[in-house]
């Protein structure tokens, strides 16, 4: 597992990192997620021990990456953003150099190779010319390149930045799958990165860690202050009665579910919505319309994204840690 704390990283007046703390479990993917320049690569390249901290402390299965840099070596898997691989050496023999460097012993690097690749799903590849690859088979070689030391934990530096949209799948069925194995930190500033790949996400905004959680609990950091309600019977009529309540602000129809409709109420912005859904529900009722579901609207990770990354000044102390109970509380009763 990784744990840093009170991590802090100034570049002369720039201090790109500011007293973060956090911890990745073993078999976890958590999304490091900011916008660009708010720390991320910083914060990644001294967790793989290629840059020092000004201030503060990570240890990589309890190993101090300061004080033990070897050893905490090896225990890393790191993949950078731009994989810096040699186009005119093949697969295979790049993976058997890596791993000599990574100090693999000579008896176990051809089945750690072998191992690696089979990982990454790049066997059929060994012989090609790195040069001769595509950018989503140069990705996993940079993979297999984290990989081919067996370390407890992977480092992944925007995974999929520059793939196209089925090599963005591909790779992100891999991470999944090594992660069955590893810790996993990922970076990246792609919401749908973090909702198709991981457990849990940290947000970071200008160096600072603004929140982390599960993402259900992110997600309850903004309210989408709108309810959904799927009544059977005469939709036109349910549309009526809502735009007919409180503080509303629209009604969309959704969709039809065989002789249902799903509508969403959207309250007014100084509204609160579990009062207004209770009148709402109530009018349903006394209207003789059949009520089957009610529940919130669940807010995007987009929106909450641009909650805390807003260009705003900030409070002194903004870190939010969000607890998944949260999430249950922002279930509205029908
Ligand atoms: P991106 O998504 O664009 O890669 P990032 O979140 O990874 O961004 P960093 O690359 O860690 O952000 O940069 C954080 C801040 O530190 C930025 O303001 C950047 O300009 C600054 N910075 C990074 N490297 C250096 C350096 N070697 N010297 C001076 N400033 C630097």
């Amino acid at each position: 597992m990784i744990e840093v704390k009170h991590l802090t990283k100034s570049y002369g007046s720039v201090q790109a990192v500011h007293d973060v703390s956090f911890t990745v479990g073993d078999k976890e993917v958590v999304g490091f997620l900011g916008p660009n320049g708010a720390g991320k690569t910083t914060t990644l390249r001294i967790i793989a021990g290629f840059l020092g901290a000004t201030r503060g402390r990570v240890t990589v299965d309890g190993i101090d990456t300061v004080r033990d840099p070897v050893r905490a070596r090896y225990r890393i898997g790191y993949m950078p953003e731009n994989v810096p691989l040699y186009p005119e050496m093949r697969v295979g023999e790049y993976l058997q150099f890596r791993a000599e460097l990574k100090g693999v012993p000579r008896a176990r690097r051809k089945q750690a190779v072998e191992r690696a690749m089979d990982d990454v799903r790049i066997h059929d590849h060994a012989q090609v010319l790195i040069g001769n690859l595509s950018k989503g088979y140069r990705q996993r070689v940079g993979l297999a390149d984290a990989l081919v030391a067996r370390p407890s934990v992977l480092v992944l530096d925007e995974p999929t930045a520059g793939l196209d949209p089925n090599q963005i799948r591909e790779v992100r069925e891999l991470i999944r799958t090594v992660a069955e194995q590893h810790a996993v930190l990922l970076s990246t500033h792609i919401m749908s990165e973090v909702e198709a790949t991981c457990d849990r996400a940290l947000v970071i905004d200008r160096g600072r860690l603004v929140a982390q959680g599960t993402l259900d609990a992110l997600r309850t950091l903004r309210r989408s202050g709108a309810t959904r309600f799927v009544v059977r019977g005469d939709g036109a009529r349910a549309v009526e009665v809502l735009k007919n309540t409180g503080e509303i602000h629209d009604v969309r129809d959704v969709r039809r579910i065989a002789d249902a409709v799903v509508l969403e109420a959207r309250w007014a912005a100084m509204a609160d919505p579990t009062r207004e859904t209770e009148q709402a529900v109530h009018r349903l009722v006394a209207a003789d319309l059949k009520l089957q579901e009610v529940s919130p609207v669940k807010t995007s990770l987009e929106d909450v994204f641009a909650l805390l990354t807003e260009e705003e000044p900030r409070e002194s102390d903004p870190s939010v840690e969000v607890e998944d109970s949260a999430a249950s509380r922002e279930e509205v009763e029908p």
